[in-house]
């Protein structure tokens, strides 16, 4: 391997390494207790690459020897109905975790929702339940790319503690929690946004630079501390040749590849991981659920 394949942090191979250790802990408590951990899937509307989402998080959830519950629901479902059926599934004892897939249709009210699902089958971890749990540092459910982008962390650089960690964008799904993650690992964690000044100044001073702005490649190779370690999470789908397109993150890889000590690519870096870590936090609510270790 060349050193700047070295460079390059593989989330594909960690999520799956990640994925079989879920599997064989699955396996070992489904022998001793004769209980398998459930995830329901709740999708509303013929959005397509949320059908892609669902149906990946279905055959992954099998593959891991859980149970996999899926509901599709017609676009024009009334709020009631959805709030209903997630009343159903928080009451359904074989039901350890619940996913309302997001977006929802502008009809409905996804805060409204959310807040239904029982925090402790909150395994999107985006009640805010959970994110105040988050905030406080009390045990709970954790969001899914954010945990993902720290166990990656954890991975390449073992213990974050006095790390300067920069965090691009604010949002509740991705940079709110990864900065809390951060913060309870002890590095000094500053968070940046579209009303912050100064951005490449700002993310030069990064030990970790976590980029979640949904603006492709829009941090450069200048901007990075040479040694950084870059975690990027945009997922952007751009035009290439031929009418066709392809996906790129937030980070401009190739630029930065030549500053960063260590990078995910996109895609196979971050990506993977959030179904992975889906599968943790259902195994982690089922654990619960029934006391088990
Ligand atoms: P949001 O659009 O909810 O948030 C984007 C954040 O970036 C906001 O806080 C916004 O600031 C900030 N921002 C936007 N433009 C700029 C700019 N020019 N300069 C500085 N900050 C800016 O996005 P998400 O957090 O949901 O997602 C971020 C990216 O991560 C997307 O590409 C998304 O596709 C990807 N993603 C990937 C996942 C995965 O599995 N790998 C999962 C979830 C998301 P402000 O608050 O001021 O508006």
């Amino acid at each position: 391997m060349s050193a700047v394949e070295r460079k390059i942090i593989d989330g594909k191979a960690f999520a799956a390494r990640l994925v079989e250790t879920i599997r064989q802990e699955v396996a070992a408590l489904k022998a001793a207790h004769g209980k398998q951990p459930g995830l329901a899937v709740v999708l509303v509307g013929e959005d397509p690459a949320s059908q892609v989402y669902v149906r990946n998080k279905a055959k992954q959830t099998v593959l891991a020897g859980m149970e996999s519950f899926e509901f599709r629901l017609p676009a024009q479902t009334p709020e009631a109905e959805l709030i209903a059926l997630v009343a159903r599934l928080n009451a359904d004892d074989a039901v350890h975790g619940i996913l309302v897939q997001l977006p929802l249709p502008g009809h409905i009210d996804s805060a409204k929702v959310l807040d239904t699902i029982n925090p402790d089958k909150d395994v999107d971890g985006f009640h805010v339940i959970n994110a105040g749990r988050l905030a406080v540092g009390l045990p709970g459910l954790v969001p899914c790319t954010p945990l993902g982008c720290v166990m990656l962390l954890n991975d390449v650089l073992g213990d974050l503690s006095g790390q300067h960690a920069v965090v691009l964008g604010r949002s509740n799904i991705v940079g709110k929690p990864v900065a809390q993650l951060l913060l309870a690992q002890n590095c000094t964690v500053t968070i940046a946004h579209s009303r912050s000044k100064n951005l490449p100044e700002i993310c030069r001073g990064a030990d970790i630079l976590v980029a979640a702005v949904g603006r492709p490649e829009m941090i450069k190779g200048d901007w990075i501390k040479p040694g950084a370690t870059v975690i990027d999470v945009g997922i952007n789908r751009v035009p290439a040749s031929e009418g066709k397109t392809r996906l790129v993150g937030d980070v401009a890889y190739a630029e930065a590849l030549d500053v960063a000590g260590r990078i995910t690519p996109v895609p196979g870096g971050v990506g993977p991981m959030t179904i992975a870590c889906l599968l943790r936090n259902t195994l982690t609510a089922f654990k619960r659920t029934h006391g088990f270790g």
